[in-house]
């Protein structure tokens, strides 16, 4: 393992909550969560300088991809990343990976749909699958992976998991709240490694599920549990790309629109921009869940009950990764941080020190978008281009008609609209046509199993199929 010896070399990653030693890449990567309950960050963040930014422009998007991870996951070891980097990014239908397409003067959608389940989420997880497989070989261990989804983050998994060597994967979505084609690219899966559940409550009591089966220490060391949400920091590092060639394209820093759920994506953006990149500003959208709107506005971080949306990928009321950008907003007081997150975890409320929230609103707009006003902006976009785009897309298209930007507004499109066809067609009368790729969505057996909203069964039923207890 020539390309591992110099380990003190490589970045190392420290918690959010300050109790957990540094790691390396490699043992984020296998975690996920730190044990502290924190969120690794790098120690420090590499940097790159304008002139090594603006020479991505016109490269492949590989090629930017090795230049970005090689300073944030080089632990992983060059070799290694070289080649599941091409490999991840090989089976994309857009051979720029991740295409960015003007709709109007100044305005850009950012396509990130072209992976093999049409959602963003692609982007980062077969990339990732590819890591985890080779890190556990490495090691000679087996491990669980376990993953709460709001719709996108359970197909792209299997996608990126499924008949992989050494890796059980357990997905848990909020039965009855998922679209038919996001329910179907799950439970057709023909691999004997993924289990479906279908869990009887929201998006939110899943991931409370997932949480507390990474906190059980005995359950978690036995299963070798490991997180692929985005709570995994490669995750957010293969996002941090996009937002670089994006950039390097456009030549001047642009604004970024984001269509937020989890704040993983977004965070990614400001990790690039920790990382030297210029942008202008982060708006963040959400659909009426609109937990992170009010924080701006108002500075208190509050949860209320999540409300399903036609953009069912944002149907979330805690944001995991909003913990990174609070840790960063606090000046990396890690202390503070872990005093914030356990008096939130307590009274699901959580009010932000004025330069706290200062800090957070030189860099973030937040706007909340209704139901009414995300069908509205798919019709528009529709009468004005002739261009179909998925619910979660528009909800950021008509957070950015509210922006008024001096340089480029940069939409992130981050589904296919052929995932969200009833939406699609209520906005416009027109069913968006199915890609060749899921032709064969409505003709495979679905498998998933039924559950109540209850720790125990989830816990039962993972050790019973997994048999490592
Ligand atoms: C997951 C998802 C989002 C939200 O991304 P976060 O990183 O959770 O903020 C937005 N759009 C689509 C289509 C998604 O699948």
């Amino acid at each position: 393992m020539k390309a591992r010896r110099h380990m003190a070399e490589y970045l190392k990653y420290v918690s959010t909550r300050g109790r957990a030693p540094a790691q390396d890449s490699e043992e984020v990567l296998i975690s996920g969560l730190a044990p502290d309950g924190g969120l690794f960050l790098p120690e420090a963040w590499p940097q790159l300088s304008r002139a090594q930014i603006a020479a991505f422009k016109g490269k492949p998007y590989a090629e930017v991809a090795r230049a970005l991870l090689g300073q944030l996951l080089g632990g992983l070891g060059e070799e290694t990343l070289d080649s599941e980097i091409a490999k991840a990014y090989r089976n994309f239908d857009a051979p720029e990976v991740a295409p960015l397409r003007q709709i109007s003067e100044g305005r850009f959608l950012l396509e990130l749909f072209h992976g093999p389940t049409l959602a963003f989420k692609d982007i980062a997880l077969q990339l990732l699958g590819r890591l985890l497989a080779r890190a556990l070989q490495r090691r000679g261990q087996r491990a669980t992976v376990l993953a709460a989804t709001s719709g996108d983050t359970g197909s792209a998994a299997i996608a990126a998991l499924g008949g992989l060597e050494g890796i059980d994967l357990f997905v848990l979505h909020p039965q009855g709240r998922v679209s038919e084609v996001q329910r179907r690219q799950m439970t057709t899966t023909r691999h004997h490694n993924v289990h479906n559940i279908a869990l009887e409550g929201s998006f939110d009591d899943a991931q409370a599920i997932v949480k507390a089966l990474f906190a059980d220490r005995e359950f978690a060391a036995a299963q070798n549990l490991t997180a692929v949400n985005s709570i995994n920091f490669v995750r957010i590092a293969a996002q941090a790309v996009y937002y670089f060639t994006a950039t390097a394209e456009l030549g001047v820093a642009p604004t970024f629109v984001v269509p937020t759920g989890n704040f993983g994506d977004v965070f990614a953006a400001e990790s690039a921009m920790r990382m030297g990149l210029p942008v202008e500003r982060l708006v963040v959208a959400t659909n009426a869940n609109d937990i992170l709107a009010r924080t701006f506005a108002t500075g208190t971080y509050a949860a209320g009950r999540a409300q399903p949306t036609l953009s069912p990928s944002m149907d979330i009321q805690v944001a995991s990764n909003f913990e990174r950008a609070l840790f960063e907003a606090m000046e990396r007081d890690a202390h503070r941080c872990r005093t914030a997150m356990e008096q939130f975890a307590q009274s699901r409320s959580l009010t932000l020190a004025p330069e706290v929230l200062e800090r957070l609103r030189a860099r973030y707009d937040a706007v909340s978008v209704s139901d009414a006003k995300t069908l509205a902006a798919i019709a528009r976009h529709y009468e004005r281009t002739g261009q179909l785009i998925d619910p979660h897309t528009a909800v950021a298209l008509a957070a950015a008609d509210e922006q008024v930007a001096e340089g480029p507004l940069v939409v992130l499109a981050t589904a296919h609209p052929a995932k969200f066809p009833d939406a699609v067609r209520k906005a416009t009368g027109q069913i968006p046509p199915l890609p060749e790729r899921l032709r064969a969505l409505y003709e495979g057996e679905e498998r998933q199993t039924v559950m109540a909203n209850d720790l125990n069964l989830v816990r039962e039923f993972i050790a019973a199929r997994t048999g490592a207890v």
